[in-house]
Formats: structure tokens, sequence, C-alpha cells
């Protein structure tokens, strides 16, 4: 398996990792783009968003619950945060195992660059 964050997953390459249960997996992302910045991953590989099913609603509905739990643990639910998913070469992906970058800790503009 080539994929970077399964072998994230798999523990063939290290990370910070903040949070894990059966079907997620959340670390720091290696080059920050705001004070927090962490990654939330399913545990099925998933290469785009286009590529995600039916039975996959749950799994990918959980990361977004995983991010609010990790907003609120570390405190910037009530000031705010932002989650991004990017998705192909256009909207900026550049691993292709879907994730949610949640972000907080500084004032985010609208719209992205
Ligand atoms: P995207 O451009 O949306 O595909 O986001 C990929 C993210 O993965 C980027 O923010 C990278 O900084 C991050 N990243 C790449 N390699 C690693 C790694 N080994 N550990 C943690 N984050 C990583």
């Amino acid at each position: 398996m080539e994929c970077l964050f399964c072998k994230i997953i798999n523990r063939e390459i290290p990370a910070d990792i903040v949070y894990e249960d059966e079907h997620v997996l959340a670390f720091n992302d290696i080059g920050p783009q705001a004070p927090t910045h962490q990654l939330i991953i399913p545990k099925k590989h998933i290469s785009t968003l286009n590529d995600i099913e039916e039975a996959d609603l749950a799994t990918v509905g959980r990361l977004q619950l995983t991010a609010a739990k990790l907003a609120r643990e570390q405190g910037f639910d009530e000031d705010g945060y932002r989650v991004v998913m990017n998705c192909n070469e256009m909207g900026g992906q550049t691993v292709y195992h879907i994730h949610m970058h949640l972000m907080g800790g500084r004032i985010f503009t609208w719209p992205p660059g």
C-alpha cells in the first residue's frame, strides 16, 4: 500500500496522533497553516471526495463529529474554526486519501486562495 495516510494508520510512518477510534484517526498536520492544524481521516482508504459511497456515510459523518470534538476540547469551538476538504488537483488535494483539515487559533479570511 503506497498511500501515505494508510501508512500512518498502519504505524509504518510516525505521526503526532491526537485521536483514534475504530473508524477515524486524527493527527497534527506536518506543515501547519494555523496554530492548530489537524487532519482527520477515515481508516478506510477513500481516494477523493468523488469516491465516497453510501456505505461510507457514517464514517464520513464521523470526520465532522471528530473535528467538532477536537475543536471543543481545544477550546476554539466558541470563537470559531475552519474545516476544509480539498478534492483533486484544482481543489488543492495533494494526498489522495480523503482528509478533513481542522484549523483554529487565528482568524480566517474568505474567500480562501
Ligand atoms: P491536501 O493538500 O488537502 O491534500 O492536504 C494534505 C496535507 O497533508 C497537507 O496539509 C500536508 O501538510 C499534510 N501532510 C503531508 N504529509 C504529512 C505527514 N507525514 N504527516 C502529517 N501531515 C502530512
